[in-house]
């Protein structure tokens, strides 16, 4: 019998395994795919994982190398999950032995096998802790509906925030226990991991496994051993949870389905939920995506049968919907960006001891600072951007390099004093608030607010007991927190995204703007929520403010359509970029022109052209995008083209990514 030989994962940015001989005098017999083996790799060594153990090699078996150890007695990756792994490194073309990093915490992927802590949990005497309330009807035939599935299906869950989709989540999950298996459970945020962690602790009492970029290297194996082992029948995790082993499988739950945090946006650009249901599909198991405002990839699904919708039309628990009203702010006197009806609702609110939101998306004092004489403009000299003004810290700052700088003070164009602040940021919204409710405490909730550690808990802290009254802030307000005692909502600018660059605009913007309505009146008030706009008569927003979410994702599903966007076509971005000015657009070319001669008709493509914002971080960007109806025609050409775009001279002089299914089109 000739030898064996291993195909293994070596973290490395080649798009192949390796092949290896086992180590000298192992019985080969003992070695599995989804075992760790430290390897020589150029003129080090490094950690991989058994990918297949074959008698073939496709290098000559002279030149192949020992392994030097094996690390492992047993896989730590089940043969299914390796195949899932070796499924998204073909589907995003991105190399394998980074793809298969990505599955291991920090400590594995180092070659360490720290001893496991001893058992941390006796079973438990009961799984069921606190006593669940009574479904109503539509939540009833929700987990049904699930827990008739017959192996792999995927279920769209709908509902507005607070009809009940979490106690869905918890009435499966519970029979999934209960039936011995395991539920894994992706939210979008970890500021969202510690709510719902209470909701399963308090209603299970199992071990919960948390997996979330949060967590030490020690904390992050314990728990991805929890799941490994079955110990954990429930896992709850962010993006990269996805890739979490589990003993026995029985559901997988993606809380948020819509959000942009699911799709990872450098290295190893995967799609969370796309990951999850091809996980599911193998595990045959039941998926399950919940959403208030599902992404119109996922409506599309329902439509062509490939998902099964389930909705849930009301607000559980004695909630009801908020009264809206939309101000056309071309007609409506203001004070800063607030107009005075929102200002005398929010007062009567806080007279009433309740609180109020106010959303608005742009965090900073103002976008711009500029001078009235010349009309100079701060920008950042590393970004073709404007540099946003913080007031209080006298500062500018870039939000796309981080570049900072005192503000000027005199326009150093025409030497005038008359630099002034335009536009409305959340500080400045703040202060503008602070002045004019001089009795009531205003907080601020940002990226800038809640960088600290412990920061943003404080907030939510401060919402709850009552200590805020109002509370102003970014999307970070959209993101599931429960505020019983907001009654109020007020989203400043709900023009914000209908006309940007990014076709998935106004499909982000409509989802932001029903989450935000959403935390109005929670609990047993009616909430009313004022919806500030220069664009009243914009044909998708008013879709959305008078028919709702479902007729806005019709019309912008038909739009779509029209362009034969996504999902009515699949897309997939070359981006290149480089100090060197001409440098990306020149790989760009030649990889186009390589595209055009690879001869896959039904494949268009789009540029190359420079990116949205040419110049970032001091780097020159430009993109060349890929469309096709025809997926398999458009992934045919990429498996043609990379290595040979690989092999570019040009492809040395930039640092050039590939991104299928791009959710960012900058
Ligand atoms: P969502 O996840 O859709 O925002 P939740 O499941 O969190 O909704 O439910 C919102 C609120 O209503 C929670 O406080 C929850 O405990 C309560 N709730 C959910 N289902 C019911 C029910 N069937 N009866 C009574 N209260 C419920
Ligand atoms: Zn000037
Ligand atoms: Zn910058």
């Amino acid at each position: 019998m000739p030898a064996l030989v291993l195909h293994v994962a070596v973290p490395s940015p080649l798009r192949r395994s390796f092949d290896y001989l086992p180590p000298r005098g192992y019985d080969p017999a003992r070695l599995l795919p989804g075992m760790r083996v430290k390897v020589p790799f150029g003129r080090t060594q490094t950690v991989g994982v058994v990918l297949e153990v074959a008698v073939q090699s496709r290098v000559e078996r002279a030149r192949l190398k020992h392994v030097l150890e094996v690390l492992d007695a047993e896989p730590l990756l089940s043969a299914e999950l390796l195949a899932l792994l070796t499924w998204a490194s073909g589907y995003y073309h991105h190399p394998i032995g980074e793809v298969v990093a990505a599955a291991l915490p920090t400590a594995l992927r180092q070659g360490r096998t720290p001893r496991a802590r001893a058992a941390a949990v006796a079973a438990p005497a009961s799984l069921i802790a606190e006593a669940p309330p009574l479904l109503h009807p539509a939540q009833e035939q929700a987990v049904e509906a699930v827990a008739a599935a017959q192996g792999f299906q995927t279920f769209l869950l709908e509902g507005i925030t607070g009809s009940g989709k979490t106690e869905v989540y918890l009435r499966l999950i519970e029979r999934v226990i209960a039936a011995g298996r395991q539920a894994l459970v992706l939210v979008p945020e970890i500021a969202l991991t510690p709510q719902l962690m209470e909701r399963f602790t308090q209603r299970f009492s199992v071990p919960v496994a948390l997996l979330h970029s949060g967590l030490n290297d020690g904390e992050r194996l314990h728990a991805w051993r929890a799941a490994r082992s079955g110990q954990a029948p429930i896992v709850i995790g962010t993006r990269s949870a996805v890739f979490t082993p589990l003993a026995r499988p029985g559901l997988i739950v993606i809380d948020e389905e819509h959000d942009l945090s699911f799709k990872q946006q450098e290295g190893f650009r995967y799609h969370a939920r796309d990951v999850a249901i091809m996980r599911a599909q193998r595990a045959k198991v039941p998926v399950l995506l919940g959403s208030a405002t599902p992404s119109l990839e996922s409506l599309y699904n329902v439509c062509e049968g490939r998902y099964r919708r389930l909705a849930l039309p009301q607000r559980a628990g004695r909630a009801q919907a908020p009264q809206v009203t939309v101000l056309d702010m071309r007609s409506t006197p203001t004070e800063g960006r607030v107009s005075r009806p929102l200002l005398t609702l929010m007062d009567a609110t806080i007279k009433r001891s309740e609180q109020a939101l106010v959303f608005l998306n742009r965090r900073g004092y103002a976008p711009t600072l500029i001078c009235k004489e010349c009309h100079w403009v701060a920008t950042c000299t590393r970004c073709d951007t404007r540099m946003v003004l913080y007031q209080r810290a006298q500062r500018l700052l870039c939000h796309h390099c981080a570049a900072q700088r005192a503000a000027e003070t005199v326009c150093p164009a025409c030497h005038s004093l008359a630099l002034y602040a335009l536009g409305h940021g959340t500080e400045r919204v703040e202060e503008t608030l602070t002045r004019h409710f001089p009795a009531a405490a205003v907080a601020r909730m940002d990226r800038d607010t809640t960088r600290a550690k412990g920061a943003l808990q404080g907030l939510i802290d401060d919402v709850h007991a009552g200590r805020s009254h109002i509370l102003v802030g970014t999307q970070m307000l959209a993101k599931g927190h429960h505020f019983p005692q907001v009654t109020l909502v007020g989203i400043l600018d709900a023009d914000q995204g209908l006309f940007g660059v990014d076709f998935r605009a106004p499909e982000r913007m409509s989802q932001l703007i029903v989450q935000v309505m959403g935390r109005a009146g929670r609990g047993d008030i009616v909430g009313q929520v004022v919806i500030q706009t220069h664009h009243p008569d914009h044909p998708l927003l008013r879709l959305l403010l008078t028919r709702g979410y479902g007729a806005f994702a019709e019309a912008a599903l038909d739009e779509r359509a029209q362009a034969a966007l996504p999902p009515y076509s699949a897309l997939a971005l070359l981006r290149a970029e480089a100090v060197d000015a001409e440098a990306p657009l020149a790989f760009l070319e030649e990889a186009c022109a390589l595209a055009q001669a690879a001869g896959v008709a039904a494949v268009q493509l789009l540029g190359p052209v420079n990116a949205p914002m040419e110049r970032r971080a001091g780097r020159h960007r430009a993109q060349l995008l890929l469309q096709s109806t025809r997926r398999a025609d458009l992934h045919r050409l990429l498996a043609t083209c990379l290595p040979q775009w690989e092999s570019l001279k040009l492809a040395r002089r930039v640092r050039w990514s590939l991104d299928v299914d791009p959710m960012e089109m900058g």
